[in-house]
């Protein structure tokens, strides 16, 4: 299962319930990046710099730090990938490598709110001594390169007859509960 959201629709929480719903892995790609970028070293203050300006970490870098955990999540039961495909050449890369692992990608669920509503909620974050990309003028462009670089995913999955879109401004067990209910409409094997 894909989860493509902007920033600020609840992700995180939704992936962490979903990969326990379905006993699959919840693998967050900005969670890896932001733990490569910790550990320092050339690689680690590359990806730090684009996060720190809410730009997208270059496609093979990202695709480096997550293959190892889709590998093995591929072998142990499957996966949710959280803010992975970004952009249509990562949606490839995707394919591919699911393709590769003889998995097939089940669903791509996209959560959508007002951007209004989501600004609210990441300055919330912010002011509870959240992330550090979680300024007024980041988020900003967080939320543009979502529009302009991922939202391009949504028809590219509604062709592909994966896409789930639920409304992501209500309470998060509103938002799962709808993801259940329109995932269990998709006759997945496993569900
Ligand atoms: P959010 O969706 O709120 O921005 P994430 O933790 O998913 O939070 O992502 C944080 C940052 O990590 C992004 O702004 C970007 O710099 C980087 N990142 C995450 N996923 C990707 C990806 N698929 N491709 C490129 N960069 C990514």
């Amino acid at each position: 299962m894909l989860l493509l959201a902007p920033p600020g629709a609840g992700k995180g929480t939704q992936g962490e319930r979903l990969a326990a719903r379905y006993g699959v892995r919840h693998i967050a790609a900005g969670d890896l990046l932001r733990a490569e970028a910790k550990g320092g070293g050339p690689l680690g203050e590359e990806i730090a710099a684009y996060q720190s300006r809410g730009d997208l970490v270059p496609d093979q870098v990202v695709l480096d730090v997550l293959t190892p955990a889709v590998v093995d999540a591929a072998a142990h039961g499957g996966y949710i990938l959280d803010g992975y495909p970004r952009n249509l050449s990562q949606a490839h890369a995707a394919a591919e490598l699911a393709a590769r692992l003889g998995v097939t990608l089940q669903a791509a669920v996209y959560l959508y709110a007002p951007d209004a509503v989501l600004t609210v909620r990441l300055l919330e974050r912010a002011s509870q001594g959240g992330r550090t990309d979680d300024t007024a003028d980041v988020i900003r462009h967080r939320l543009e390169l979502f529009a302009e670089t991922t939202g391009p995913l949504v028809p590219y999955y509604t062709e592909r007859g994966i896409l789930v879109a639920v409304n992501a401004d209500q309470s998060p067990d509103a938002v799962t509960a709808d993801i259940e209910a329109r995932l269990s409409k998709l006759s997945l094997p496993h569900t």
